[in-house]
């Protein structure tokens, strides 16, 4: 039996986990710093990487790594990284000479619907939707048990589904991407463009329950989009289960409105679709780039 070291690497920190007979035995987590630079955060994958194989005393393991955005199959490039330093690089090549072995890399948001997915019993008959709604937004799909990865990597990417033609720039360079309106810093950019003040979400959200103009209009929006949003993705693939996960899923409101507002805009509101909040809190990124290591079998 081996170890599966799952590493998900995020906009303001790096997660490391250690799955035993799939069990965490072991789990650490340490800043990103981003803001330092592409190399930096090419070397605080790997100082995390051998703090994981120091604990098991380099025992036999799989890895594997999940990051925001999609590797792209002719370049090797990554795209659509909201962890902005990572775009255009060649990160699979590059980790992979900063570890000296092969790496399985995987969207972080495929990460999360595949170990979410696991405690669904009919997860392996069945087709589930996996959305993140934190500081950005990403999507995963997996039909019976197996996760879709589409032509370019780009299945679930709903982030970049745009759901408003002339809306806000978004940093791919298309407009009006669900991120801009559906995503924690989406959230607050709206809120300062109409107000020229800069809150977080949670004084959003919190100015919308004492009932503020501003917060009110703001949080309702971002309810319909985030509707709107599943509403399209249920007209597509009719999932048995949607799974909604990332700190905004957090938020009571969101999941007690969805449930009403999506079938408002669903072409038959009869029908039925169950949502559901995450299991595993902000840790399934880093389950999830270990099972997705685990079931790829590179040896060390
Ligand atoms: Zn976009």
């Amino acid at each position: 039996m081996k170890h599966n070291i799952g590493i998900d690497v995020g906009g303001t920190k790096i997660e490391g986990i250690i799955l035993f007979n799939d069990v965490i035995v072991y789990k650490k987590r340490i800043k990103t710093q981003a803001n330092l630079g592409y190399n930096k955060v090419l070397s605080n994958i790997s100082k995390m990487y051998f703090m994981l194989i120091e604990y098991i005393e380099a025992s036999d393991h799989t890895l594997g790594i999940g990051t925001p955005g999609s590797l792209m199959k002719d370049t090797g490039a990554l795209k659509n990284c909201n962890v902005s330093v990572m775009n255009n690089k060649k990160i699979k090549m590059d980790i992979e000479s900063t570890l000296n072995r092969e790496v399985v890399i995987e969207n972080d948001a495929n990460c999360f619907v595949l170990a979410e997915a696991i405690h669904s019993e009919q997860w392996k008959t069945t087709t589930i939707f996996g959305a993140v709604l934190g500081t950005g937004c990403g999507a995963g799909i997996v039909v019976n048990g197996k996760l879709i990865e589409g032509r370019n990597q780009l299945s679930g990417e709903w982030g970049h589904m745009s759901i408003h033609q002339n809306g806000l720039k978004c940093y791919c360079g298309r407009n009006g991407c669900a991120e801009r309106y559906i995503s924690g810093r989406g959230v607050e950019d709206i809120y300062e463009s109409m107000t020229g003040k800069r809150i977080s979400m949670e004084m959003i959200i919190e100015g919308y329950r004492q009932g503020k103009e501003y917060e009110k209009q703001v949080v309702e929006d971002f309810l319909d989009d985030v509707s709107f949003s599943l509403a399209n993705i249920i007209s597509i693939i009719d999932p048995h289960l949607i799974i909604v996960g990332g700190g905004l899923s957090s938020i009571d409101i969101v999941l007690q409105q969805l449930p009403e507002r999506v079938s408002l805009m669903i072409n038959r509101p009869q029908n039925m679709f169950n949502i559901q909040t995450a299991l595993l809190g902000d840790s399934a990124g880093s389950i999830g780039a270990a099972i997705r290591g685990a079931t790829t079998e590179i040896e060390e």
